[in-house]
């Protein structure tokens, strides 16, 4: 299962929304809990470096890639996953998706996003020890009100005043 906070969720959504009619794409910073899964803790938007055909393709540079897992490691987070919107498709995994997902034990979370209205939100672990043997299974998204207990508590508070 994958956690993610309330705010995060919408911000990816958002973001999908943004780029219309193009595709978005970022990267899920968290923990992977043993017998959880993985637990977003924050969303980092990277830019979509495929100018060929950005509609349905989308590609994080290396670089950006190797800044984002830097900037992860002051908190102590890990990648856990990576997202990315699909205007006027649904939201399920493309073959290119699949070829092009290499971080095993990482969540995969796409955005079909209709005349440039977020609709829906899936999430795909990727699975497996390697090339040979990946492969992507559904998973369920555990959307959290905010990203841990002092947070909740203060949104509990402010709902009763
Ligand atoms: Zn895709």
């Amino acid at each position: 299962m994958l956690r993610i906070a309330y705010a995060d969720y919408e911000a990816l959504r958002a973001h999908g929304e943004e780029t219309y009619p193009n595709e978005c794409c970022g990267v899920l910073l968290g923990k992977n809990i043993a017998g959880e899964g993985n637990h977003v803790q924050q969303i980092v938007r990277a830019g979509n470096t495929r100018t060929d055909s950005a509609h349905n393709r989308y590609n994080i540079a290396p670089q950006e890639l190797v800044k984002i897992q830097r900037q992860a490691r002051g908190p102590g987070l890990d990648i856990v996953g990576f997202y990315h919107s699909h205007p006027d498709h649904p939201a399920q995994w493309s073959k290119t998706d699949f070829a092009e997902a290499h971080w095993l034990g990482c969540s995969y979370i796409i955005t079909s996003v209709e005349q440039g209205k977020a609709v829906t939100t899936n999430s795909f672990l990727l699975l497996g020890t390697g090339e040979d043997d990946k492969k992507f299974e559904d998973e369920a998204i555990q959307i959290d009100i905010a990203h841990n207990a002092a947070e909740a508590a203060a949104y509990n508070q402010k709902g009763q005043a």
